[in-house]
């Protein structure tokens, strides 16, 4: 038996020639796995590798020198290595344990050939815990290694037989707690198809309820669409019996004052006056309100053209020069950039534009009334902006809304359909009709085109 040297140099060295000393290899493995720092079952499980591994070598070349080290490998990671090398080659040079689960009890097993030498080599880590480092404690743990005389083969069969209780009773104690889980995932499992099934439930309640909801909706819009018709209907009917009327009334009214009736007395002719201008309020009111449930009612068919911007601008300029009466403002109508083209229906187009500026111009008392095209990228951009009375913000969608006037401002005229009539238009060309503005400051409604058309 020879016992030598710290880590890397044999802990003990032993002969394997009898049947006992598979015992006794038997023993000793499980002392130094113990004395190494291996934990109880890798005590087991290296000496039972190592006692059937003995077994093979005794029975197919009669013995072997076995050899228990501590080396270090290249990350600094401990293993208890055992060298078994046999008395004869081995047949082949090769090893094959009977027992084919041997391998998995260590962490390596094999044929190592080195230095003229072929050995059985196998190994197991050593837990970075144990403490064996120093070599005093190598010293000791050889010269307690060296002390302990080998037992018998009956004690070893007694240590096997507490061993083989000790795992028995560890394989109880795991079914058991298996036993446990499993009642314990039966139970988690019922839950959870509780709370699904409940969850499904729900689910399809919430389902019907918006399915209910979707017809309800549906319904709704339905009637809406209905209102929205008769509205518009009702609007157009009734402007256009208006109409008719209240020309009648303006045609009698410019009879009575004409030169070749029988002349009025000053206040007859005053009053007649009057007539006429109020029924001609009356009527710009009624064709508006026409044009409007003609918007509205989708009866408006834009004429698509590719339409020139400059001649369309110089229109504008021509017959609004005529509304700027007030000598502070200015009406200043921008050249267009060229290419100036856009598809679009012409004539939709200047009446949108007419009206803003007309809007500029009836709520500016001084500064300027301007009109000025952009294109960026496929988008013609024509904004109206003025240095009038601006809009408080929080109208600036009120305007768009059928009669809506921002109060204060109503003096100056008007009917309110101007900017929903103008949106709808926008609209119908393929556009967008928005302001900005700053009460004192001014006001900008920009109409954005697409140059392709709608
Ligand atoms: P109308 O001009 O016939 O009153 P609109 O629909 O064109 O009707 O305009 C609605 C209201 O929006 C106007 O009465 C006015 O109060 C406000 N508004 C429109 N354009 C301007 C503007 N350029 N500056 C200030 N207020 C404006």
């Amino acid at each position: 038996m020879v016992v030598t040297g710290p880590a890397g140099v044999p802990l003990l060295t032993m002969a394997l020639r009898v049947e006992h000393d598979i015992f006794v290899v038997r023993q000793r493995g499980r002392e130094v796995a113990a004395a190494v720092g291996l934990e109880h079952q890798d005590q087991v499980r290296i000496a039972t590798a190592l006692s059937e591994v003995a077994r093979d070598l005794l029975h197919s070349v009669g013995g072997a020198q076995v050899t228990f080290v501590l080396v270090d490998d290249a990350d600094g990671r401990r293993h208890l290595r055992v060298d078994l090398l046999p008395v004869r080659p081995l047949p082949g040079g090769r090893y094959e344990p009977q027992s084919g689960a041997v391998a998995r009890l260590v962490d390596k097993l094999g044929v190592v050939t080195g230095e003229g030498d072929t050995v059985v080599r196998m190994s197991r880590r050593v837990p970075a815990t144990a403490e064996v480092s120093t070599p005093e404690r190598l010293a000791e743990l050889r010269s307690e290694l060296e002390r302990n005389a080998p037992g018998s083969a009956l004690d070893e069969l007694a240590a096997q037989n507490a061993q083989l209780i000790a795992a028995l009773d560890e394989v109880r104690s795991q079914r058991d707690e298996l036993a446990v889980l499993n009642e314990e995932l039966a139970e988690t499992n019922r839950g959870v198809v509780a709370l699904y099934n409940q969850l499904t439930e729900e689910l399809e309640e919430t389902n019907r309820g918006v399915v209910a909801l979707y017809a309800e909706l549906d319904e709704k819009s339905a009637q809406l669409r209905a209102a929205s018709e008769s509205k518009s209907r009702f609007l157009a009917n009734v402007s256009h019996e208006l109409r008719a009327p209240v020309t009648a009334i303006m045609g009698l009214g410019r009879l009575l004052g004409d030169s070749a009736s029988d002349p009025l007395t000053a206040e007859q002719a005053r009053q007649v006056g009057l007539i006429r201008s109020s029924a001609g309020d009356l009527l710009t009111l009624v064709n508006e309100l026409l044009d409007l449930a003609k918007a509205e009612s989708g009866r408006i068919e834009p004429d698509w053209s590719e339409v020139d911007l400059r001649p369309v601008f110089g229109q504008l300029r021509g017959t609004l020069r005529a509304l700027a009466t007030r000598p502070d403002v200015e009406l200043v109508v921008e050249e267009p950039p060229v290419p100036a083209t856009l598809r679009t229906d012409e004539v939709l187009l200047a009446q949108v534009l007419r009206n803003l500026l007309h809007n500029g111009l009836k709520f500016t008392e001084r500064g300027e009334v301007r009109l000025r095209a952009e294109r960026r990228d496929d988008q013609w951009s024509l904004s109206v902006s003025d240095t009038g009375a601006g809009i408080p913000p929080e109208l600036h969608e009120r305007i768009f809304e059928e009669f809506y006037q921002v109060p204060g401002a109503t003096r100056i005229g008007g009917t309110g359909l101007g900017l929903p009539y103008a949106r709808r238009l926008v609209t119908l060309l393929g556009g967008a009709l928005a302001v900005s503005s700053e009460p004192g400051r001014g006001s900008t409604f920009t109409v954005t085109l697409p140059v392709g058309g709608a």
